[in-house]
């Protein structure tokens, strides 16, 4: 299949990328991998006028310390990159552990992380995983820079919280505490498939040994990154145990959860799959938290 024809830009500054994006608008689609939208344009699902190519920017791929301990990491970097990045298995473990559940390497050494985190597949590893640090979007548009929690960017089935003209240009991670633990889980047909339903983990604890903060995050089983809120409330202010984390589980899948059936999966096994990956994500995370379940 080829793609409809559509005028090709390719700015070497974020300025003029903002520019042009701004006086094409709605008509126009920014090129980062190409991964998911080279193959939406070639079946011709995506019919964008104007292709503005963010891979002449050099600005937009770097990872870096932020002042406040947790990483600064350029839009434009590619997934590739994050997952080999001693910077981020060091201070981010949970991304680089996610890294490469993504696809295939070869997507990975094209894909950026901007590219995935906008395009917003419910079904992607990032937009959960980001969710589970309380991630912080920086985009930019012809006003300026503006910041967005992970929290308010993702509105729906593969919707943002970004303007038409505007580019998301970082992400920033926060610092891990002490005595926090993370895990992702998840169940996919083949290594490299897209997630039938995945969760990504963050759990702290305090010095009695109780849990002072839990984001269990969903994928593939919803419209977007699911939050599983009812789920996270049983556990924070109390010591984990194997039942309590059996009790957030089965919350998780039967209250927190409205996944849809489709011809890989059914809605009842779905519910049973994030119930399973529910539990074992939180005692791995727990685990590496250093706490001792019973
Ligand atoms: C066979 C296959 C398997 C895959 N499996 C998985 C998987 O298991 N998990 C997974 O998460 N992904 C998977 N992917 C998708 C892959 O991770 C893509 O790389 C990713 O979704 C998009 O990143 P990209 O840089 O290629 O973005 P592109 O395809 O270039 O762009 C995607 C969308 O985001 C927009 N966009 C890109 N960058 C920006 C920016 N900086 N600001 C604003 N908008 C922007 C584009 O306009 C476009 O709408 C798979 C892809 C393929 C082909």
């Amino acid at each position: 299949m080829k793609p409809a024809p559509f005028r090709y830009l390719a700015p070497t500054t974020l300025d003029e990328a903002v520019d042009v994006l701004s006086q094409f608008g709605d008509e126009a689609k920014l090129l980062a991998g190409g991964q998911s939208l080279i193959p939406t344009m070639n079946f011709r699902l995506a019919q964008p006028g104007v292709l503005i190519d963010l891979n002449r920017i050099p600005t937009l791929g770097y990872i870096e310390r932020a002042a406040t301990g947790g990483l600064r990491i350029g839009a434009m970097t590619r997934q590739r990159q994050v997952e080999q990045s001693p910077l981020v298995a060091q201070r981010v473990p949970l991304l680089s552990a996610a890294m490469p559940l993504i696809a295939h390497v070869q997507i990975r050494n094209r894909g950026t992380i901007g590219g995935s985190l906008a395009h917003a597949d419910p079904a992607a590893e990032l937009p959960a995983v980001v969710s589970a640090l309380g991630g912080t979007l920086v985009v930019c548009g012809p006003g300026g820079e503006r910041r967005i929690e992970v929290s308010d960017f993702y509105v729906g089935l593969f919707a943002t919280g970004l303007a038409p003209d505007e580019v998301l240009t970082e992400i920033e991670l926060p610092s891990q505490p002490q005595r926090s633990g993370f895990a992702i889980q998840e169940i996919v047909r083949r290594q490299g498939d897209y997630a039938l339903a995945g969760i990504a983990v963050h759990v702290e604890v305090d010095g009695e040994e109780r849990c002072s903060a839990a984001r269990m995050v969903y994928f593939g089983v919803g419209d977007g990154p699911v939050v599983a809120l009812g789920a996270a409330n049983l556990l924070v202010g109390e010591r984990p145990t194997v039942a309590l984390i059996e009790a957030a589980a089965e919350a998780a899948a039967k209250m927190d959860l409205d996944p849809s059936g489709d011809i890989h999966a059914s809605v009842k096994y779905r519910r049973h799959l994030a119930q399973v990956l529910g539990r074992r994500a939180l005692r791995e995370a727990f685990g590496r938290a250093g706490v001792v379940l019973k």
